[in-house]
């Protein structure tokens, strides 16, 4: 038995495939879908969406922000930032990141400066392929 996992932007479907377990970080913290798992509503943080394909090949998605849902066999993942590793612009991240390093050394609490360097993190880590 399979997931089918689908990832909604507001305009687009990015990505829809089949899946064996898919892991996402929530404000519940990190959660494993397999199929049989009970129906879930939870709110994603910025982390990497890590879906383990039907045909073993894992796959990696930056997710900034949105939901996930999981009814059946079917999870969801509504974001209005998702990028596949492939569309990651890695030196983009890059300066990105180094704006972000730049404005926390002049205001450790500039809190948009720390979720740019998290984004930015993901980013990377995702194009890498060395997210966890
Ligand atoms: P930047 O400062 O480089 O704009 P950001 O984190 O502020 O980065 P977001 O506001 O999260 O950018 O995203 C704006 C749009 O740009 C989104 O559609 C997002 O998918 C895209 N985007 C941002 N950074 C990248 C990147 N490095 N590679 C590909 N797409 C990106």
């Amino acid at each position: 038995m399979s997931l089918q996992v689908e990832l909604v932007s507001p305009e687009e479907v990015v990505l829809t495939t089949t899946a064996s377990m898919v892991l996402v970080r929530t404000t519940d913290g990190d959660i494993a879908f397999q199929p049989g798992h009970v129906p879930f509503v939870g709110v994603l943080l910025p982390e990497r969406v890590r879906i383990y394909g039907d045909d073993g090949d894992t796959q990696l998605i930056a997710v900034h922000s949105g939901f996930v849902e999981v009814s059946g066999d079917k999870v969801a993942i509504l974001s209005d930032v998702a990028e596949l590793a492939g569309d990651i612009d890695t030196d983009r991240a890059t300066a990105a990141a180094e704006r972000a390093r730049a404005a926390l050394v002049e205001d450790p609490d500039d809190t948009e400066a720390a979720a740019a360097l998290k984004r930015a993190e993901v980013r990377l880590t995702v194009a890498a392929g060395t997210a966890i």
